[in-house]
């Protein structure tokens, strides 16, 4: 969502004639798009512009530090606080307004805070300036918001209600993406099996799955995320059906404790959740499955742990997402006592990683081997000489080719395998 909104602020500040600049070092303007999902994440923000603090004290040329986005929204005024420094705080509801918000900055009316409620701009993405760069797969949101109210999440609080973009205005996104030569898209949302929901007319987001997947040229379809109280057969089967749409499914479970899920307020069961992974492996039976786990939330016991763990050897997913509990601001958990200390949060986190490593590593050794369809990403940051692509279903292929592969699917065997890349040959097929 975050960079989503990046590339409409960058859309809307090139057209309003601000320029953008290769380095940190040489900006006269430095905004922080902050996710405040994780408290974690938020402090990284903090230092980052607390580094950049001492530098406008000494460099006039630095003009505006600010915060934007869910995490300015999160915190509102109160960032002032820890951040006395900033010029700027707004949230995501305001971004469309920054431009005009930065002129006021230089011309000395500020700082500025602008995090009320407010509805974004129908046309916003008509601002969407994507980046050059991105040339094989692309992000497009398809609703924004959400009405779960899991007890642990900032989300609601910051990004509002679900609101579903209309049919028309994505499916025209994404054909302008496959004819500029985008191969994969991602269709976002906070639960994108409520989408469409709020236009109260039987349109779903399977209708939108088949309608996405008919774009000729588009090579891949993905989606994040399933809610696991909503997704239902019906998306199954599209999944199954419709030839661009991956075989990877993102469903998280976030705690294995029926009691834990009830105070996460999450309305499904362990039993509930683990039937539905049952029907997305009968149509997916070679696809991958990932989830997002929570450890330490309120009131997490031993046993509640265990029954995550068991989970974990049940499911065998592809790969957790794992997540030390952190009370954020605004939720419902938050007025709970955050009473698992945090060493055992770390204890527990690391349990949950070594099974998953030893999980992943155990479900890869299966492509040993094997032909693989590869979209070719670019050059490996560790390597120059190794190529990195993905599967249909997720995997992380590294193999050794020539730069002309990057952009095209191509056929690579495995050869070796670990729990989070596979290695590959594509010469001698
Ligand atoms: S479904 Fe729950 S965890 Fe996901 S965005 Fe909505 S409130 Fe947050």
């Amino acid at each position: 969502m975050n960079e989503y909104d990046s590339e409409i602020l960058r859309g809307l500040l090139i057209k309003s004639g601000f320029v953008p600049v290769e380095s940190e070092e040489s900006a006269n303007i430095v905004l922080f798009n902050g996710c405040s999902v994780r408290e974690h994440a938020e402090r990284r923000v903090i230092g980052r512009a607390g580094m950049l603090r001492k530098r406008k004290e000494k460099d006039e040329r630095l003009k505006i530090i600010g915060v934007i986005g869910c995490m300015a929204q999160a915190h509102k005024e109160k960032l002032f606080g820890e951040m006395p420094y900033l010029d700027l705080i707004c949230g995501p509801q305001h971004i469309y307004k920054i431009p005009e918000y930065l002129s006021e900055i230089l011309a000395g009316r500020g700082p500025i805070v602008a995090v009320d409620e407010d509805k974004r701009p129908a046309d916003r993405e008509n601002h969407l300036l994507r980046d050059e760069n991105i040339k094989i797969k692309a992000y497009i949101t398809i609703m924004e918001g959400c009405n779960n109210f899991c007890s642990y999440c900032v989300v609601p609080y910051v990004r509002g209600r679900e609101t579903s973009r209309p049919p028309e205005m994505i499916l025209k996104e994404a054909d302008d993406l496959v004819k500029r030569g985008i191969r994969e898209i991602t269709l976002l949302g906070q639960n994108v099996n409520s989408y469409a929901k709020d236009f109260n007319n039987g349109y779903t987001f399977s209708n939108l799955l088949k309608e996405v997947d008919a774009i000729s040229d588009l090579k891949r379809l993905k989606f994040v995320t399933s809610h696991p109280k909503d997704a239902d057969e019906q998306m199954f089967k599209a999944m199954f059906k419709l030839p661009t749409v991956c075989e990877f499914l993102h469903l998280p479970i976030q705690s294995g404790s029926d009691e834990i899920l009830k105070s996460m307020n999450r309305k499904y069961t362990r039993d509930d959740y683990l039937r539905k992974i049952d029907i997305a492996r009968r149509y997916m039976p070679e696809g991958a499955i990932s989830t997002d786990i929570i450890v330490g939330y309120p009131n997490e016991s031993d046993d509640d742990f265990k029954e995550t763990l068991n989970v974990l050897k049940q499911v065998k997913y592809d790969t957790a997402y794992v997540f030390k509990y952190s009370p954020r601001p605004h939720t419902a958990a938050s007025k709970m006592e955050d009473n698992v200390p945090q060493k055992v949060k770390e204890e527990r986190n690391q349990i949950l990683l070594n099974l998953q490593r030893d999980i992943s590593r155990k479900n890869n050794e299966k492509y040993l081997n094997k032909k693989l369809g590869v979209l070719v990403e670019g050059f490996s940051d560790k390597c120059d000489k190794l190529l990195v692509g993905k599967t249909r279903t997720g995997k992380t292929v590294v193999f050794e080719g020539p730069q002309v592969l990057i952009g095209k699917i191509v056929e690579v065997r495995v050869h070796g395998t670990n729990a989070s890349t596979l290695l590959g040959n594509w010469k001698k097929i």
